[in-house]
């Protein structure tokens, strides 16, 4: 009874191997890489469009400071000023002096920060364009790799397909149910008196009735065992 859903379930394990090992070529581990790239470069593309409009935030801040400055020096210049204010006014010269020189300071800081976004922004884009080709010339070998495992995987669907039409078809619903829950291997020879697939030992009032049916699903990780027999 067991034969032909085992066999079926062993063409399906020999299937997923060479699906897991069509997923881990490394053709496909170097089309991820160069995707993880790409993403990584536009990511710092982004950061690096957010740094150049703090650039100019900064920019306009100094601009409106030396403004400031600016129109307070011409109202002196154009005022008549008492002596008294005259020399109150210089008194407090250094503090204006101290402040050109701040903003002077941000500035020679900007066009630093500028160069370095110029230069971080062109690498990036150079980046960009080379992985760009290289994530496409990959992705053709993976397409070329992974055409020559077609035959063999169109061979194994063949033979299942012809395999379930003689596999008693109440075991091939159940093993179709619980592998779409993520169990399998599905069917299972019951080892003494254990489960076949978590160990987990029957009671016996279990095995009596896995012997009176001939298959039973495990309470523990709901594999069907069956009697090896
Ligand atoms: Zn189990």
């Amino acid at each position: 009874m067991f034969e032909k859903i085992v066999q079926y379930q062993n063409l399906d394990i020999k299937k997923s191997k060479l699906l897991r090992e069509i997923d881990s070529l490394k053709e496909k581990q170097e089309v991820d890489n160069y995707a993880k790239l790409i993403k990584d470069n536009q990511n710092k593309l982004a950061q690096i469009d957010n740094d150049a409009k703090t650039c100019i935030e900064q920019y306009h801040k100094c601009e409106i400071e030396f403004e400031k400055l600016k129109k307070e020096i011409e109202k002196i210049k154009n005022s008549d000023l008492s002596l008294e204010q005259k020399n109150k006014w210089a008194s407090q010269e250094h503090i204006m002096d101290k402040q050109l020189s701040n903003i002077e300071r941000i500035l020679s800081t900007q066009v630093e920060n500028v160069n370095n976004i110029i230069k971080q922004f062109e690498l990036c884009k150079n980046n960009i364009v080379t992985f760009k080709n290289k994530y496409l010339q990959s992705k053709e070998n993976y397409a070329n790799v992974k055409q020559s495992y077609v035959p063999k995987v169109e061979e194994i669907n063949k033979e299942m397909e012809n395999l379930e039409k003689e596999v008693n078809q109440i075991l091939l619903a159940k093993y179709k149910q619980l592998k779409q829950d993520k169990i399998f291997p599905v069917f299972v020879a019951v080892n003494n008196s254990s489960c076949g697939g978590c160990s987990m030992e029957f009671s016996s009032a279990h095995m009596t009735k896995l012997k009176q049916v001939g298959y039973l699903e495990c309470e523990h990780c709901r594999r069907i065992n069956y009697l090896n027999n």
